[in-house]
């Protein structure tokens, strides 16, 4: 093959490179964003997408290479175009993706390929393959450190490469013409800075995601989940309920007299209470595994999964919703200050017909409370009776 041919077959298996790489790197970005805005229960399944289509990728590149050495002289295709996608995707993995198996594939797929392509063996080969398995389990361990520094990424990627490099020369003898490792070297460089520079570009593209989905969901005073948070969470936990009988309480919470603080300390002051009342209530959700929200103005919500539904347990709840906020220190604004919530509850019932209706029964049930004088719990009457 001419010189110039070369050269452009290098260029052009160079380009079509860069192009997979980074939109093998999109696609395993917008996994992870949906990854990112799953519910717990979900994200193993999207998890599993994302390592599948990983794997998928690598043993496109391996099966590629293998079907290119039976065709043409050299391994991984004329200018080992796939060992160097191999070798980027291979680190990048292991650094990015959270699960370790990720690293246990690659060491795998890469011994495997060893072994049935071997045509020859070097004693070499045996601190090689230990220095490529702890080098692959350092880098996911190490991820953030490395990842967060461009200094340390590069020669971690160096070092990895020439580990594989190593490990494939001495697996086989190739023909290699006398601008082989120049190409090798320029297009390793090429691919490396184009997957570090694009995967930096992703995190941060994810990172802004991530604060609008935060800022989407939750309240800006209280940093408690927001109605739309509220209402999507109610949602699904009335579809549990009719799937699966998952029971839950709900509360929904009111400060008492609140509009008279804001008269009488200012608005401020209101908001300190509300951040105190959210506090409180966050505590508590931690402390039961449920999930606080604010609803609006002085309105929380609280959603407790049970295994059974029991009158004692949620009266026990709603005891200590109300003791909590009683006992809040509301001192630095008034000692005389004596704050109470009023509280409603709504559990799902055969009656109901969809989620809205367990909150339309915690609100009724709240409004009770209100006109019963304020400062206590009416639960709901599917437990009493
Ligand atoms: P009740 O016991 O019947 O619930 O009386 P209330 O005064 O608590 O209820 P009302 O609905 O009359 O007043 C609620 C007040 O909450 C009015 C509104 O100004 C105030 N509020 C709503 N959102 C905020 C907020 O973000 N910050 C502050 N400081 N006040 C708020
Ligand atoms: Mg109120
Ligand atoms: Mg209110």
């Amino acid at each position: 093959m001419s010189f110039t041919l070369t050269m452009l077959s290098f260029m052009l298996s160079l380009i079509t490179n860069l192009i997979m790489l980074t939109g093998f790197i999109s696609v395993v970005y917008w996994l992870q964003e949906r990854l990112d805005l799953q519910r717990d229960t979900n994200k193993t399944k999207t998890q599993t997408l994302e390592i599948g289509a990983i794997t998928f990728f690598v043993l496109l590149l391996f099966g590629e290479s293998w079907v290119n050495t039976y065709l043409g002289p050299n391994a991984f295709g004329l200018h080992w175009t796939f060992l160097n996608m191999i070798i980027v995707t291979m680190f990048l993995s292991v650094v990015k993706m959270p699960n370790v198996i990720i690293a246990f594939i690659q060491a795998i797929i890469l011994f495997v390929y060893l072994f049935i392509y071997a045509t020859t063996f070097a004693y070499i080969l045996v601190p090689l393959s230990f220095i490529f398995v702890a080098e692959l389990f350092t880098l996911h361990r190490k991820s953030h450190v490395i990842f967060a520094r461009r200094w340390l990424t590069y020669p971690a990627l160096a070092l990895l490469a020439a580990t594989v490099i190593l490990l494939i020369y001495y697996t086989g003898t190739y023909k290699l013409d006398s601008l082989f490792w120049l190409r090798q070297l320029g297009a390793l460089t090429s691919l490396s800075i184009a997957g570090v520079e694009y995967t930096r570009i992703m995190d941060g593209v994810r990172k802004k995601d991530l604060v609008t989905a935060e800022k989407a969901s939750h309240d800006s005073l209280t940093n408690l989940k927001n109605m739309s948070t509220f209402e999507n969470d109610l949602e699904h936990a009335y579809q549990q309920y009719v799937t699966s009988s998952t029971k839950y309480y709900l509360f929904e919470i009111d400060i008492d007299y609140f509009k008279n603080i804001n008269d009488t300390y200012g608005h401020l002051a209101g908001n300190a209470i509300l951040v105190s009342v959210a506090k409180s209530l966050t505590d508590l959700s931690n402390h039961l595994a449920a999930d606080a929200y604010r609803l609006g103005g002085e309105e929380f919500g609280i959603l407790v999964f049970c295994k059974t539904d029991d009158a004692v347990v949620s009266h026990q709840i709603s005891e200590q919703i109300l003791n909590n906020i009683r006992s809040l220190n509301v001192g630095p604004i008034d000692q005389n200050i004596h704050l109470t919530v009023s509280l409603g509850e709504g559990v799902p019932q055969r009656k109901h017909y969809s989620f809205q209706d367990v909150y339309e029964e915690a609100d009724r049930n709240l409004y009770k409370a209100k006109r019963s004088g304020r400062n206590r719990a009416i639960l709901s009457d599917a437990l009493l009776s």
